[in-house]
């Protein structure tokens, strides 16, 4: 039984250089024995069999962690961090919620409140092992710097999405010049920052022209950062954009040629072949958010065919629920419920899928693929200690499948990111996050109650009273 006082201490008073011994190390081939990192400056210095990094790292004290597996954090490749004051307030609810219950939430929120909701997002999103979240883009006035603040303070890697809508703009062409200069400030002004990764975003095509979209696309295209955009994520969606533009979304971004390898489309669901042949030759990649297509949408897109495809994807929560291994879970299981089951795939990506989309090809996905993903000399360190040392990993015969059916968030002991321990057992160890809980829990119940959500389903106790 190992001395967990012992391995925190250690791990907190290592002073920035860690040899880290894990029981077993998550390699994109799967899981190694044997084999440790050296953890230097915020990233990995070297990852190699441990007896080659102790005789190489004389004066390192090896960290024995006996049972533990260390591996790369998980990627949330589509969320929306100011909608944490909302949470179950969508439950039930028919889709197109953002219109009814985000867009009025996030407006109420000022830059205090989007500051606490998007530190209260990432904390739980560290909670539930991802140690990098993208977030498409506060609808609060006052909310980015907001959201960029709670990255850095929670200690999260965030790509923060800024909203260029321009649907509303009614200043012509010196409006739309105003939202391009402020695009480019801000990917200019974050261009450097260790853990806030600039993009733009259009929340849906619809809510920019045509010009809006193409030069949005090209900006980040030229910065090689991404552009989000929630793309055919509800039937309505698509009716709308055809009754508008004559065109359904994807086929809308291809036209004005804003579908390039900066995309980075949530959701993706219902496409035609038409529309999977041009995703697939303009190299944008896509956020497959299976929770929320079981929650509120329509349609599960084919991830096993877009992989088959070539196209690039990761897995996204769409602020659902900031559960990394959960997501895996859901990944799979609605791949297989969705598609498998009619075409007899019993494998449904095999387990290995889940684990490569939630870890290096998410990351490849949100445009970090050099910066983080994998446990590799270079990259980041990003990652996750999973105690294994439970009755649900004995016996053991498939470590990343059973990663993806078995593993649950009580197991993630620490979160490292960016080379610091950020989590010990799911808390943060350098700042007070039940204050947090307590200041949230007040203003979440002041910002609620002045919104104007609209909300068509009860509570689920108000549900059964009136189907009683
Ligand atoms: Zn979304």
């Amino acid at each position: 039984m190992p001395d967990h006082k012992m391995m925190t201490q250690d791990l907190l008073e290592a002073g920035g250089e860690l040899l880290l011994a894990p029981e077993w190390l998550m390699l994109p081939t799967g899981a190694a024995t044997g084999m440790g990192v050296v953890v230097r400056e915020r990233r990995f210095a070297q990852v190699a069999p441990i007896a080659e990094l102790v005789a190489a790292h004389p004066h390192l004290t090896v960290i024995d962690l006996p049972r533990r597996l260390l591996m790369p954090g998980l990627i949330d490749t589509h969320t929306h961090l100011t909608q944490s004051f909302g949470k179950s307030l969508a439950f039930g609810e028919p889709s197109e919620i953002f219109k009814r219950i985000w867009v009025p939430m996030e407006g109420v929120l000022d830059a205090d409140a989007a500051y606490l909701a998007s530190k209260l997002a990432a904390f739980e999103s560290l909670r539930g092992g991802f140690t990098t979240v993208v977030d498409a883009g506060t609808r609060s006035e006052a909310g980015l710097d907001g959201v960029a603040n709670a990255a850095r303070d929670v200690g999260i890697r965030c790509v923060l999405g800024m909203i260029c809508n321009d649907a509303g703009n009614t200043d012509g062409e010196a409006g739309a010049l105003r939202i391009l200069a402020a695009a480019e400030g801000f990917l200019s002004r974050l261009e450097h920052d260790p853990l806030v990764h600039p993009s733009l975003a259009i929340s849906i095509p619809e809510a920019a022209t045509d010009r809006m979209l193409h030069d949005v696309a090209r900006l980040t295209q030229e910065a090689g950062r991404c552009f989000q955009t929630h793309v055919n994520e509800h039937l309505a969606a698509i009716e709308r954009s055809l009754v508008a533009r004559g065109l359904r979304p994807l086929e809308l971004l291809h036209a004005v040629g804003a579908l390039n390898e900066s995309g980075l489309l949530a959701h993706a669901t219902m496409l035609t072949a038409r529309e999977l042949g041009l995703l697939r030759d303009s190299g944008a990649a896509v956020a497959y958010n299976p929770v929320a297509s079981q929650w509120k949408g329509n349609a599960v897109l084919d991830a096993l065919l877009l992989k088959t495809l070539g196209v690039r994807f990761g897995l996204g929560t769409d602020g659902t629920r900031a559960d990394g291994l959960r997501l895996m879970d859901a990944a799979e299981a609605t791949q297989r419920i969705a598609h498998g089951l009619s075409n007899g795939d019993s494998s449904c990506g095999g387990g290995g899928v889940w684990v490569d989309h939630a870890t290096h090809l998410g990351a490849r996905a949100a445009g970090l693929g050099a910066v983080t993903g994998r446990i590799e000399a270079g990259l980041a360190a990003d990652f996750l200690l999973l105690d294994l040392d439970v009755p649900e990993f004995v016996p053991s015969w498939d470590l990343t499948w059973e990663l993806v059916r078995f593993a649950n968030r009580d197991q993630i002991e620490a979160v490292f990111v960016d080379g610091k321990l950020r989590l010990w057992r799911g808390w943060p160890v350098d700042w007070d996050a039940r204050a947090l809980m307590a200041e949230v829990a007040q203003v979440a119940k002041r910002d609620v109650a002045r919104a104007p959500i609209h909300r068509v389903h009860p509570t689920a106790d108000g549900h059964r009273a009136a189907n009683a």
